[in-house]
């Protein structure tokens, strides 16, 4: 039997698990405290420690609110800000405001995983922090491979490694084949004038950005935007300056904040391609199932659901001999398609909108005479509440 340092300050002698989750962010980790309350011994393999901050708009929705309550997080402690409107405009600096139909809160990344990881901890979720390279099915169990430790044994793996991983390309996964277009750049600013009921998203030329405030007050900036516009400028100051800028409510804020970080974190390749709910015989959840387009404002509250929906299916495949494997995979994929097939697809539609610019002047002028119209487009890429 092979020996682990685990980074709990312990040796364990264990090598074989009844649940392994690859990747601890907001997937894995739901995933984690649903399936240790339901009795099921977990271990998360996560590359990182934490706490550290994510490229993230940090804007939750609130359907995942109850859901989150019945795992033991403390989300209405009254220190988070709540958000009710939406406020979008177009690089002319048209505008529009709308009342949110469900709403959510702000929350950095930072504070967000951190909490549910320590909550993980204390529930008795095992930590390994490496990272997977490979991942075997051997006709009953898995053998995961990691990089500087032995292999471990699973009945179960949930894949929860967010957007694009190195092991994508080990499990040769077509998105991986195709390169994207998309970049992400986020940072935190000190704005204290920025209305904390307000998430609001600003098109500029190539891309569009989020802004919203988080639990210390602060203001997350975070936007999308093409590699090839980005290009044209030097850096990203240049870019925030020239073209981000363009929008008269991001010049504004830009001109009244000050960056809380000493530089701006960015990440490319961002994909938006489909990709398949089940891979190798892992339940693929969060992102690594496939990623919503920022602008609708739930990728996280997807993460968290999708976690929900693996969660059941394994735990009813444990603890019932009948149920078999490809029955509990053949109904957590068909799970996943309902609630999220159309979302993703309604999320491709109104970014293709959203990026083109005469069309997008033209359509916020158009809903700003219809906020019955607006609220429907909102609620085509949402969900409703979950509960435990
Ligand atoms: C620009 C941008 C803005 C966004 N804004 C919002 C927003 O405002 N609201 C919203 O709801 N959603 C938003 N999203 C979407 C949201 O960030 C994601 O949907 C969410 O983070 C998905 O969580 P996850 O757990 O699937 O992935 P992640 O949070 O990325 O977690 C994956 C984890 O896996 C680990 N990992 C990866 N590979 C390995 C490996 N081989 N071995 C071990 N560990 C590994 C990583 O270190 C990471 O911690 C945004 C996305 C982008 C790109």
């Amino acid at each position: 039997m092979s020996v682990f340092l685990f980074p709990n300050d312990y040796l364990q002698t264990v090598n074989r698990f009844e649940v392994v989750i690859i990747g601890g962010g907001l997937a894995g980790l739901t995933a984690a405290l649903d399936l240790v309350s339901k009795g099921k011994q977990v271990l998360v393999i996560e590359k990182n420690t934490y706490p550290n901050h994510k490229v993230c708009g940090e804007y939750v929705s609130n359907e995942v609110k109850p859901y989150l309550q019945s795992l033991g997080l403390t989300v209405d402690n009254g220190q988070l800000p709540q958000i009710d409107t939406l406020q979008i405009s177009t690089s002319k600096g048209n505008s529009v405001e709308v009342e949110l139909p469900l709403g959510g809160f702000g929350i950095s990344r930072y504070t967000f995983d951190n909490q549910l990881y320590n909550l993980a901890k204390r529930k008795g979720v095992v930590f390994l922090h490496d990272a997977v390279t490979q991942v075997n099915f051997q006709g009953s169990d898995f053998r995961i491979e990691l990089g500087r430790n032995d292999g471990i044994e699973a009945r179960m793996v949930i894949g929860a490694h967010g957007k694009r991983s190195q092991l994508d390309s080990k499990l040769e996964r077509h998105f991986m084949t195709r390169k994207s277009p998309w970049l992400a750049v986020k940072s935190h600013f000190d704005n204290p004038g920025y209305p904390p009921n307000l998430v609001a998203l600003h098109n500029f030329p190539g891309g569009y950005g989020g802004l919203s405030q988080i639990e210390n007050g602060n203001v997350n900036f975070c936007y999308l935007v093409r590699y090839s516009d980005f290009k044209k400028e030097r850096d990203i100051d240049s870019f925030n300056k020239n073209v981000v800028s363009q929008n008269p409510f991001l010049r504004d804020f830009l001109s009244n904040a000050h960056a809380v970080f000493t530089k701006p974190m960015a990440i490319g390749q961002i994909s938006f391609a489909k990709k398949h709910p089940i891979e190798n015989h892992m339940l693929m959840c969060g992102d690594s199932a496939g990623l919503i387009h920022p602008l609708c404002g739930n990728g996280m509250a997807m993460a968290i659901h999708s976690a929900k929906l693996a969660s059941t299916q394994v735990n009813l495949f444990l603890k019932n001999p009948s149920y078999t494997r490809k029955e509990m995979e053949m109904n957590y994929a068909t799970a996943w398609k309902m609630n999220f097939e159309k979302r993703l697809w309604a999320g491709r539609r109104l970014q293709g909108i959203f990026m083109h610019t005469k069309w997008f002047d033209f359509g916020i002028r158009t809903l700003a005479q219809s906020k019955f119209l607006l609220r429907n487009l909102i609620r085509t890429t949402h969900g409703t509440p979950i509960y435990s």
